[in-house]
């Protein structure tokens, strides 16, 4: 049998028509959610991003505010501008793009967002507080995982579960939620990177695997046991003449190879991507819940 496909483009359609709707009732209490964009130069996959979350915001009545700065700008400008960010009362998140040019410290500039508005979950602050199982703002990519999960019924708790990465954007966390002791969490998780011997020895063990290597074909069919939960992170641009832009999209999962023998996979594009923006989006809610002097929860 055939894995069955998780479905994150019609998850996230899900969530975010529910979204729309409390988006909707926090207007009416006087709050329009609101959520800062900072995109420094013009790198064609950021600006694509920077679009994509500029047309999630409107698809459920975010407010979204576009700050463009040149490729050379200065530092002290990008954290004047993140500090005006953090003081503007109609602002419940900002997000300033990364990767950042090279004569920017991205550590720095991260540390500047308040703790209160760093909606992508990358201040120090809200990672100590994520370690530490209490409530934050939880990376995206990583919780959109977990939601993904979530919709496969199968269990976390107890589950032997392979996270291939270990950056700061999605390995790491994304082990750090499923072994913590709280809901949706107690799996026994290994990181693979780049220094593991037998990456393969592990992967077959597995429950469930995570792919976040960036690297097309990091995981084949032989390198699971059957009925494993794939989900598949990577986003890897490979050549492709037949397609009108010479290139398509392709995950670290090696699709063809492992559909087969898996319980569960995520495609790519339309898995783990589009779960990213709408746990933006959510975070964007659960700040500006919280500026309404609701529980943010
Ligand atoms: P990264 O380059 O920062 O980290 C990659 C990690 O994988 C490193 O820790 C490295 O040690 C490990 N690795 C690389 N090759 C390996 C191998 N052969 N075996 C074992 N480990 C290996 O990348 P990242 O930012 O974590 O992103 C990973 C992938 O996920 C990329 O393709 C990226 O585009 C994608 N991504 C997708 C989304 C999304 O929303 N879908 C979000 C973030 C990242």
């Amino acid at each position: 049998m055939g894995a069955r496909i998780i479905d994150g483009k019609s998850v996230s359609r899900e969530m975010r028509e529910n979204m729309g709707v409390e988006v909707s009732r926090l207007k009416m209490s006087g709050v329009t959610p609101g959520l800062a964009v900072v995109l420094v130069g013009d790198d064609p996959a950021s600006l694509s991003y920077v679009t994509a979350k500029g047309r999630a915001c409107a698809e459920v009545g975010i407010r979204s505010e576009d700050i463009r700065l040149p490729a050379d700008v200065a530092e002290e400008e990008l954290l004047g501008t993140v500090r005006r960010l953090n003081v503007d009362a109609g602002v419940d998140g900002i997000l300033v793009q990364l990767p950042l040019p090279g004569h920017i410290d991205e550590d720095r500039v991260i540390a500047a967002i308040s703790p209160d508005k760093d909606v992508d979950g990358f201040h120090p602050v809200n990672l100590g507080r994520m370690l530490l199982g209490h409530e934050t703002f939880l990376p995206c990519t990583p919780h959109g995982i977990i939601r993904l999960l979530e919709r496969t019924d199968t269990p976390v708790e107890g589950a032997e579960i392979v996270v291939i990465g270990r950056s700061r954007i999605v390995g790491m966390p994304v082990a750090n939620l499923l072994f913590r002791k709280t809901e949706g969490g107690n799996a026994t998780v290994t990181v693979c990177h780049t220094r593991t011997r037998d990456l393969a020895s592990h992967t077959r063990r597995a429950d469930i695997v995570i792919a976040a290597a960036g690297r097309p074909g990091t995981l084949t069919g032989d390198m699971i046991r059957e009925g494993a939960v794939v989900i598949d992170v990577g986003v890897n641009r490979v050549d492709d003449p037949t397609r009108p832009r010479g290139y398509r999209l392709v995950g670290d999962v090696d699709f063809d190879d492992v559909k087969d023998k898996a319980g569960w996979i995520t495609p790519v594009p339309g898995g783990v991507g589009p779960m990213t923006i709408t746990m933006l989006l959510e975070n964007t809610l659960q700040s500006a819940r919280r500026r309404a002097g609701e529980d943010p929860s």
